[in-house]
């Protein structure tokens, strides 16, 4: 087969497809019981639910799914994952979400991929978050200098906003990680 029609092919692809190359995930093992929903620390702030966005994906609305905020305010904390009667790995679905997302060009807000991008920056600096560094770098990245000022000196004293950061042992493997990714 040439690598035209592997194009094409891939062109063709729906994005239940497109998730299941990236991931495994068949997005037709969701039943909807909504258990993830239910357990979602973020679920509160969310205008979709992330079940749903399973929904939209099975239903093929692809838009729905890829420009909604709900991808991008997932924290990646695996309680859905762990939680799921049908071990649906939702924190991955969504992970492969945002990819697919970046990919195409279809976010919603620019201020959500420049926060995405500079919480990866101190991961992959870091080895783990770093709260300071992360406030820094979105402000430079958006002008949203006075943006939640007004909780700063609380998060400060509260313990929440470290000056420095704490790097890990092993950051070496964190960064190795990231290269595979932008292979
Ligand atoms: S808990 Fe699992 S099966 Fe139930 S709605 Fe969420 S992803 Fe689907
Ligand atoms: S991984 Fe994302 S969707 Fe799942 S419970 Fe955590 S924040 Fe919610």
């Amino acid at each position: 087969m040439s690598a035209h029609v592997k194009v094409r092919e891939r062109e063709k692809l729906t994005l239940a497809e497109e998730i299941e190359e990236l991931t495994g995930i068949n997005s037709l093992k969701c039943y909807q019981c909504g258990k993830c929903s239910a357990g979602c620390p973020v679920r509160v702030f969310m205008k979709v639910p992330p079940n749903k966005v399973v929904r939209f994906v099975q239903l093929g609305l692809e838009d729905e799914a890829l420009r909604s905020e709900t991808i991008w305010m997932c924290a990646g904390c695996l309680t859905c994952s762990t939680r799921c009667p049908q071990n649906f790995d939702l924190a991955k679905f969504m992970d492969a979400l945002k990819e697919i997302a970046i990919k195409k060009g279809v976010i919603s807000k620019d201020d959500i991929l420049k926060f995405h991008k500079a919480f990866l920056k101190q991961v992959e600096a870091n080895g783990k978050a770093f709260e300071f560094g992360l406030i820094r770098d979105y402000k430079l990245a958006t002008f949203n200098i006075f943006q939640d000022l007004d909780i700063a000196p609380e998060m400060f004293f509260k313990g929440k906003i470290k000056l420095f950061s704490h790097r890990i042992k092993d950051r070496d493997k964190i960064k190795k990680i990231f290269d595979r990714c932008k292979e």
